[in-house]
């Protein structure tokens, strides 16, 4: 079997960056995405989405960026993603859901069920949407209403008549709350007392972001999301939710969970009939545990102060789209970076020819 000098596994807007540069430099690669189509995690994003809702999506290397309009954006961005690896020819392969990648004598095997490829680096581009967390409470099980996570949101008119409990503290949650309060009895709920921002949203806030969560990749813990380190704002969308008082009703993580609704410690409780947890979502990036790049912190270390794709326990394994870079506009730049990165490594004696 043929060895390429690059897989990129995942062909969302960190995948296809990465795909692009790794063509520009000339380096011979395939993209494996575990999607049927186009689109990335922008295809399974909710249908009351709209370009107009969210916080923005980047322009693909080279190219301009998509319409900020009322269409849906699991439509819109696909559609030109479709057309992106379409004009530039880019040597997407799908669907393959890579299970486990592994370490064969110097040459890297990316298996897949029953079908593998030999390749001298990998760039993993595979997000986070395929690894939502959520957190146990006791008695969860025993709820009897329904209970659903951000990538099972089906849209605010599904909870009309219900009381809902909206779980998390993140833009995510700001964002269901401010469709469904104008609809529904809605009860926030979060673990830390949510930190507001006010003023503009300047690229140096951006950068300062960022470089928060490089600091916790370049000691190898697990990243957080860059929105969370960013503070949360309430845009045209959710000043209705937060007249009727949506934001203000904020209550603590409660203690359990009971088949009708949820008990504080203090003996109080809240009768509910759904519970959305907006709880996030973790790197997906379990098929490389064969490779043991995680440091003892729990999470990957990278290079350049974390500013960097190289994994440090392994230069021949880029993470675009991962800590940092998981943006679209991080992920574009980072796709740059792990093209050079791919370069460097194959310029290396012992990755070329192990
Ligand atoms: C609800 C929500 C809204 C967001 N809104 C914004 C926004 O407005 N602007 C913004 O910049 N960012 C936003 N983000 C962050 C967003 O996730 C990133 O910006 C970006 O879309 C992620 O791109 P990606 O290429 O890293 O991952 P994804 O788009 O998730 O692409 C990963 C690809 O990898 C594939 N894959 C996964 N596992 C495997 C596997 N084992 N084998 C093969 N393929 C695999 C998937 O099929 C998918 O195609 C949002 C995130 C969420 C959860």
């Amino acid at each position: 079997m043929s060895i390429l000098d690059s897989v990129v596994i995942g062909a969302g807007q960190a995948g296809l960056s990465a795909s692009f540069h790794l063509t520009r430099l000339g380096i011979e690669h395939v993209v494996l995405d575990a999607d049927d189509e186009p689109g990335g995690a922008w295809r399974h994003r909710w249908d009351a989405l709209t370009m107009r809702d969210v916080h923005g999506v980047a322009e693909l290397p080279g190219d301009a960026p998509p319409p900020r309009d009322g269409q849906r954006a699991n439509i819109a961005v696909p559609a030109y993603f479709a057309a992106y690896e379409k004009a530039h020819r880019l040597p997407v392969v799908r669907p393959v859901r890579v299970d486990r990648v592994e370490d064969d004598g110097g040459i890297l095997v990316v298996h897949a069920g029953d079908r593998q490829w030999r390749t001298r680096t990998v760039v993993n581009a595979t997000g986070t949407w395929t690894h939502p967390f959520l957190p146990h409470y006791p008695g969860m099980e025993t709820f009897v209403g329904e209970q659903l996570h951000t990538v099972d949101y089906p849209g605010p008119r599904h909870f009309v008549g219900k009381r809902v409990a909206v779980i998390g503290g993140g833009a995510s949650a700001v964002q269901f709350l401010g469709a469904l309060a104008p609809l529904t009895e809605t009860l926030w709920i979060t673990r830390h007392e949510p930190v507001w921002r006010d003023d503009d949203f300047t690229p140096e806030a951006g950068a300062a972001a960022v470089a928060l969560v490089e600091q916790r990749v370049a000691r190898g813990l697990p990243p957080q999301s860059v929105v969370s380190v960013t503070g949360l704002m309430l845009r045209p969308q959710e000043r209705e939710a937060e007249r009727l008082g949506a934001y203000a009703a904020r209550r603590p993580m409660f203690e359990r969970i009971e088949p009708d609704g949820l008990r504080w410690a203090d003996g109080t409780f809240e009768r509910v009939d759904a519970i959305l947890w907006a709880t996030g979502f973790r790197p997906a990036i379990g098929h490389l545990a064969p490779l043991h790049l995680r440091s003892a912190a729990g999470g990957v270390q990278l290079d350049r102060n974390g500013r960097g794709t190289t994994a440090v326990a392994d230069p021949r394994i880029q993470l675009v789209g991962y800590g940092p870079s998981a943006s679209t506009i991080g992920a574009n730049r980072a796709g740059r970076s792990a093209a050079k990165g791919v370069q460097r490594a194959l310029s290396t004696a012992s990755v070329r020819s192990p």
